[in-house]
């Protein structure tokens, strides 16, 4: 077996009182795309969150790329924590792009800080990876001319030119109109077909199924079913898992 990209195990994580995430355990191997479905307030987006430390965990390990980002009740940090947020894009519902800087400048920028990339290279490598998101044509546009689709788009090339070894995505189409959100589950799909590794909360329930490898489904803070999309989909063991599948096809 090959070491997974992320492992989670016994993950907990309370706020206060409120025990969120109660025993989560994932392992994603490289190249495999993982969905997760639930209701809201199940604990996704804290999940998601844990592994690259935006929330710090209450107790649990997690493991990206072989390096401990949590364990024994301590976060990864300093050098670190820096490390661990570049190998671990992440999307959100909120569009979060520049909105002083060009769309060019939005992916390119990140590289020269964060990497120590020459501005030139930067700005190369940001075209070739507008030209995967399909947005060549509004490199020197501001995001003030973009549409929700476009903007979310922008944000994945940037996240791309970390260069990650495993992107998450949080419920990224949900303030999305249907065309817009069509074209960025169609680039998610592009990059499943190259082999990124990917963590997936999405109510795109059709989606889900047709992109990912496994799905999980989290009820109050433990994932309750496991298995692939036709397992899933043809035949889930839990009746919360045959609701919310009829509540969102
Ligand atoms: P989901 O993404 O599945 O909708 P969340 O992970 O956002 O669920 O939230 C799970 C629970 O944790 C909810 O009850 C939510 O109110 C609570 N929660 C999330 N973040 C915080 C926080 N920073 N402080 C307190 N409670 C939180
Ligand atoms: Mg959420």
């Amino acid at each position: 077996m090959t070491e997974p990209t992320i492992q989670i195990r016994d993950l907990h994580k309370s706020f206060g009182d409120l025990h969120v995430l109660r025993g989560v355990d994932l392992d994603v191997q490289p190249g495999e795309v993982v969905a997760v479905l639930g209701r809201s307030g199940s604990g996704k987006s804290t999940m998601l969150r844990c592994v690259n430390l935006l929330e710090t965990p209450t107790s649990g390990t997690i493991t990206v790329g072989g390096t401990t980002a949590f364990a024994h009740r301590k976060p990864a940090k300093g050098r670190d924590l820096v490390a661990l947020r570049r190998k671990v894009g992440m999307l959100f519902q909120a569009l979060n792009v520049f909105p002083h800087l060009s769309v060019v400048e939005n992916v390119a920028l990140p590289m020269v800080r964060s990497l120590g990339t020459g501005h030139e290279e930067a700005v190369d490598t940001a075209i070739r990876l507008l030209g995967k998101v399909g947005l060549v044509e509004k490199a020197l546009s501001m995001p003030g001319q973009l549409s929700g689709g476009q903007l979310q788009r922008v944000a994945l090339a940037r996240a791309l030119a970390m260069n990650p070894l495993a992107l998450l995505f949080d419920e990224p189409t949900s303030a999305l109109d249907p065309e817009s959100t069509m074209d960025v589950l169609n680039v998610m799909k592009d990059l499943s077909a190259e082999g990124m590794t990917m963590i997936i909360v999405t109510h795109e329930v059709k989606f889900a199924l047709d992109v990912a490898d496994t799905v999980l489904m989290i009820a109050d803070g433990k994932v309750i079913e496991r298995g692939t999309p036709a397992q899933i989909s043809e035949n889930p063991q839990e009746q919360l898992t045959r609701k919310f599948l009829a509540e969102h096809t």
